[in-house]
């Protein structure tokens, strides 16, 4: 059945918008709910009252903020059953995952509550005899927050848990394919203490919301985390009112396997990582480096493994993987392999066991002889393929590695430590997982380099984005 579930958030209450939009359950290819799109003008006064709002809640304490996001990760967790099934429902992926990405989220909610108690002033001396310098962290202001579907909660939780520790407002437009996450932050937010205001939800068209962003004279900082193409239309649009950007944007990564990798371990963290929202993940292994002598053992046991897998509906128990956002993205990642198989790749193995019904279904594929100059080795795929590339030495590998435009994240993968360390310091990306396979934590700042971003988010960093340091400079 096909209701209208919302519209917009704003102001505490559902605000109704002049159009709406469907939103497809990407495993049936059916739409099963309809979403309002706002209108720039709309948007324009949701970014007004935020800032009204936003005023006020910069003065509270840092006590008080701790306790409401504290609460907010308490009722992430309490409601994680109900919150993953709308994120599989709108995106697909499976509910172990969902659930997952509900914790991820609460994660950043519990890990801002700790650091805004820590947030210091600092005094720094000053030359003169008699004067001294206080540095103060200072919300920064309205924060605009654009999210993408492949994590629709998760990456606006990591925004908007920084801009409310930070003492900020924050309008949050998210992705126009997977709402519905969103809109269910809005009650729950203002049901754990943010005042009306002070977090708006906008579900808008792209270009919408980014002109309406970049035009307010109240927006200071936009946080983006999407593509590149639309990192570059955000960042140019804010060069006019020289509004802070924050991008998190695609990747490349390379996925280095060593010649003395356990290869059944690394196997097995290579399909989690190529499964995880069956490879649509900004950091998933888009280039797998593997030594020439150890390729066919590698293959074999990949093979073997990904026979096991199962791709079906989200909802069902036991899946691995889920559909693709849309029948777009499978016949984009299509012509892909098919581009890279006429110059000479090969398909080695394809798992089929996803049903035969109208959703966006994509079978997993490891992908033998790709070269780095394939657009599949060259261009974020953003699916389910394992594109397996050989080297000879390891030195090669890095600089292979490194020859991309990308800088977001790698893996190494081997037994020797100093060795695998020597590697990862010198891969040219924002986060190295040695060993492992999931190394994104709150605790640590995410960003990449290159044309994968600027700033960062989580740590003790990712406050930045949203402060300035300012400095009063005092009698003593
Ligand atoms: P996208 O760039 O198409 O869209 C992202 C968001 O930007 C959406 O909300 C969209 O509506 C909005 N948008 C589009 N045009 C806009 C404009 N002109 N002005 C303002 N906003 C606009 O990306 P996507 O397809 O939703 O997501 C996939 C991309 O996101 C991939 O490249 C992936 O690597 C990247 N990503 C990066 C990270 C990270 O942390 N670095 C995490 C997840 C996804």
């Amino acid at each position: 059945m096909k209701s209208r579930l919302t519209d917009a958030w704003i102001n505490g209450t559902r605000a109704v918008c002049p159009d709406t939009t469907p939103v497809i359950d990407p495993a049936s290819g059916q739409s099963f709910a309809e979403v309002g799109l706002c209108s720039a003008d709309q948007i324009s006064d949701a970014i007004t009252s935020a800032e009204a709002a936003g005023h006020e809640w910069k003065l509270t304490s840092a006590a008080h903020r701790a306790e409401v996001l504290l609460r907010v990760r308490d009722r992430l967790i309490a409601n994680q059953n109900e919150i993953a099934e709308i994120i599989t429902g709108e995106q697909g992926k499976p509910l172990s995952q969902s659930i997952g990405e509900v914790h991820y989220a609460a994660s950043f909610f519990q890990w801002f509550a700790e650091q805004v108690r820590r947030q210091e002033s600092r005094l720094v001396a000053h030359p003169e005899p008699g004067r001294e310098y206080l540095l103060q962290p200072t919300p920064l202001g309205v924060a605009g927050l654009i999210t993408p579907w492949n994590f629709p909660l998760a990456l606006g939780a990591k925004k908007t848990a920084t801009a409310l520790a930070a003492g900020c407002a924050a309008v949050w437009k998210p992705s126009e394919l997977t709402p519905l996450s969103a809109l269910a932050m809005g009650p729950l937010l203002k049901d754990c203490g943010v005042p009306d205001g002070l977090i708006q939800v906008v579900p808008a068209l792209g270009p919408v919301a980014g002109q309406a962003f970049a035009q307010h004279r109240g927006m200071r900082v936009i946080s983006l985390t999407g593509s590149v193409r639309t990192g570059r239309t955000v960042m140019r649009a804010a060069a006019n009112r020289l509004q802070k950007v924050s991008l998190e944007l695609g990747g490349n990564a390379p996925f280095i396997v060593l010649p003395d990798a356990d290869i059944s371990q690394t196997v097995n963290d290579l399909l989690q990582l190529k499964l995880l929202v069956s490879g649509q993940v900004c950091v998933s292994a888009n280039r797998v480096f593997i030594p020439e002598g150890l390729q066919s053992m590698f293959i074999d046991c990949l093979q073997d493994r990904l026979a096991d897998v199962r791709v079906g509906p989200g909802n069902e128990s036991e899946i691995h993987a889920g559909p693709l956002i849309h029948r777009q993205a499978c016949d984009a990642i299509e012509a892909k392999i098919q581009a890279a198989c006429n110059e000479g790749a090969t398909i080695v193995a394809e798992n089929r066991s996803a049903p035969q019904t109208s959703g966006s279904w994509f079978a997993p594929t490891i992908l033998n002889n790709v070269t780095d100059s394939m657009t599949v080795a060259c261009e974020e795929l953003f699916g389910p393929v394992i594109s397996l590339l050989s080297y000879t030495e390891i030195d090669e590998a890095v600089h292979r590695a490194n020859d991309t435009n990308y800088g977001l994240a790698g893996y190494v993968y081997g037994r020797d430590i100093s060795q695998m360390r020597s590697v990862a310091e010198r891969l040219e990306v924002g986060i190295v997982g040695v060993n492992e396979w999931r190394p994104l934590r709150a605790e640590v700042p995410f960003g990449g380099i290159k044309q994968s971003g600027i700033g960062a988010e989580g740590g003790t960093e990712g406050m930045e984005e949203f402060i300035h340091w300012k400095v009063l400079s005092l009698p003593r």
